[in-house]
C-alpha cells in the first residue's frame, strides 16, 4: 500500500517558512513582497482562483492588489495597467488569471509582463531560462511536483521519469525540471503508441492529461511515486485526479491525492516565486 504524499502540509510547512521570511525581511528593510493579481470577466473557477490567491498573499505577510476587470476591458485598457503595474515599486510580481475573455490576446498579454514580475514563469524569457537552466522563476505546477517528490526522499537522478502531458505550462516545463535534476526522462501525450508499456517503465509517474481515472494499477510499475496532476469534475461533480487511486494506491510506494496533493502546492510556489522577485530587488 503506497504512502499518501500529502500536499496540504508540504503546502502549510512552506508557506511558514515564507511567512517567517517575509517578517524577518520586513523587519530589515520595512518593505514587503508584493502581487498583483488581475482578473478579466466573470470565469467562475477564475474568480475562485484569485480568491484564494489573495488569502494566501495575506497568510504570508505579502502586499496583495487584486483588479477586477469588466469583461468588456479592451487590449489597449489591459496593457495600460500592466505598464503601471510593471512600474510600481510596490509589486514584485504580476499575474493575469488566464483564460482570458476571447476578444484578448493571451500571447500579447504573457510578453507586456516585465519578466522579472512574471512569477507565473510563462514569459518566453522565463520559459527559456527554464531550458538551459538558469531560471529566476520556476513554473508553479511543476515546482510544486518537484516538492512533493522531494518530501518522500525519494532521489530522481538516474531514475526512469515519466511525464504524461505535454502543455506547457505543466507537461514540458516538468520534463525539464525532471532532467535536470538527473532524471531520465521520456514525454508522453495523445499520439504515444503502448503508453502502458512506457508507464510501466516509470519509477516516477507524473500525470497531468486531464482526463479523470485514466491510469490505473495495471499501468504502473511495483514501487513507483505517482504524482498526479489533474483536476476534473465527476459525473457527481467530485473532484477527481487523472490516476485512478484505488487500484495505483495498492501498487505505488507513494501517491498524491486529488483533492489534497499537487493542487495546494501551486499558490505555494506562486508565493516562493513573488518572494524570490522580492529579494532581487533588495
Ligand atoms: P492540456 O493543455 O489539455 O494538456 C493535456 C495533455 O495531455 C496534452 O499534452 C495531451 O496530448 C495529453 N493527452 C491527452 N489525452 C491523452 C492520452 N489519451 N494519452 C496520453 N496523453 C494524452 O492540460 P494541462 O493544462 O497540462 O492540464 C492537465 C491537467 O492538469 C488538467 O486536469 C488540469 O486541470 C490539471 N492542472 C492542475 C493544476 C494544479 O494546480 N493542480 C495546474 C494546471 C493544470 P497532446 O499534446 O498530444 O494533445
Amino acid at each position: 500500500m503506497a504512502q499518501i504524499i500529502n500536499g496540504k502540509q508540504v503546502s502549510q510547512n512552506l508557506r511558514e517558512k515564507q511567512k517567517s521570511e517575509t517578517e524577518a525581511l520586513f523587519q530589515k528593510y520595512g518593505k514587503r513582497p508584493g502581487l498583483a493579481v488581475i482578473i478579466v470577466g466573470e470565469d467562475p473557477a477564475s474568480k475562485v482562483y484569485v480568491a484564494n490567491k489573495e488569502k494566501a498573499c495575506i497568510e504570508v505577510g505579502f502586499h496583495s492588489e487584486l483588479y477586477r476587470l469588466p469583461e468588456e476591458t479592451t487590449m489597449h485598457e489591459l496593457l495600460e495597467l500592466i505598464e503601471k503595474l510593471n512600474n510600481d515599486d510596490k509589486i514584485h510580481g504580476i499575474l493575469c488569471q488566464l483564460p482570458l475573455p476571447k476578444h484578448l490576446d493571451e500571447e500579447k498579454v504573457i510578453l507586456a509582463i516585465n519578466p522579472s514580475k512574471d512569477v507565473d514563469a510563462f514569459h518566453p524569457v522565463n520559459t527559456g531560462k527554464i531550458m538551459i537552466g538558469n531560471h529566476s522563476f520556476l513554473p508553479c505546477t511543476p515546482a510544486g511536483v518537484m516538492k512533493l517528490i522531494e518530501s518522500t526522499g525519494t532521489e530522481i537522478s538516474g531514475k526512469e521519469c515519466v511525464v504524461i502531458g505535454r502543455s506547457n505550462i505543466v507537461g514540458k516545463p516538468q520534463a525539464m525540471l525532471l532532467l535536470q535534476a538527473n532524471g531520465t526522462v521520456t514525454i508522453c501525450h495523445s499520439r504515444t503508441r503502448n503508453l502502458k508499456e512506457v508507464t510501466k517503465r516509470a519509477d516516477i509517474l507524473v500525470v497531468a492529461i486531464g482526463k479523470a481515472d485514466f491510469i490505473t494499477g495495471d499501468m504502473i510499475k511495483e514501487g513507483a511515486v505517482v504524482i498526479d496532476v489533474g483536476m476534473n469534475r465527476n459525473k457527481e461533480g467530485k473532484l477527481t485526479g487523472d490516476v485512478d487511486f484505488a487500484s495505483c494506491e495498492k501498487k505505488a510506494s507513494f501517491i498524491t491525492p486529488v483533492p489534497g496533493g499537487v493542487g495546494p502546492m501551486t499558490i505555494t510556489m506562486l508565493l516562493e516565486n513573488t518572494l524570490t522577485a522580492f529579494k532581487e530587488t533588495l
